[in-house]
């Protein structure tokens, strides 16, 4: 349940001490764009607080901030992409979880653009 001893590199971007390009913010939540994007639009979405290293912790430990992570990428999906999307939560290094502060991928088309290949994010 507790944060690692050094801030994650989500952390120092909530901080600023990273620069990020940030598309949302709120108290609770911040999002951003992913620095290596996978599909044509690919933001994360990222509870601010530190707690949670994963969603299966977010989801037992704080359910009703999971459901504003997907409500926000939501209405991200309709800012960027048409309201469709993927959402993903890489969960455990194996499953290419490289950041354990919980976050949320959503990928999506650009408006007009072809469908999400298959292995978007799933290699
Ligand atoms: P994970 O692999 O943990 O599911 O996702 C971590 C994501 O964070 C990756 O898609 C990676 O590209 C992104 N990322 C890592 N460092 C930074 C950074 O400094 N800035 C931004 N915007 N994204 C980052």
């Amino acid at each position: 349940m507790t944060g690692s001893a050094s801030p994650s590199i989500f952390t120092r971007i909530i901080d600023r001490e990273i620069p990020a390009d940030i598309v949302f913010e709120s108290e609770s939540l911040i999002a951003i764009r992913d620095i290596a994007p996978q599909a044509p639009v690919h933001l994360l979405v990222i509870p601010k607080t530190p707690q949670y290293r994963d969603v299966v912790e977010l989801a037992a430990g704080d359910p009703g901030l999971l459901a504003e992570v997907i409500a926000t990428a939501k209405s991200l999906a309709d800012e960027h992409c048409g309201g469709e999307f993927r959402l993903v939560f890489n969960t455990g290094e194996s499953a290419g979880q490289t950041v354990f502060h919980v976050h949320a991928h959503v990928l999506g088309e650009g408006e007009g653009t072809q469908t999400l290949t298959e292995q978007t994010l799933g290699d």
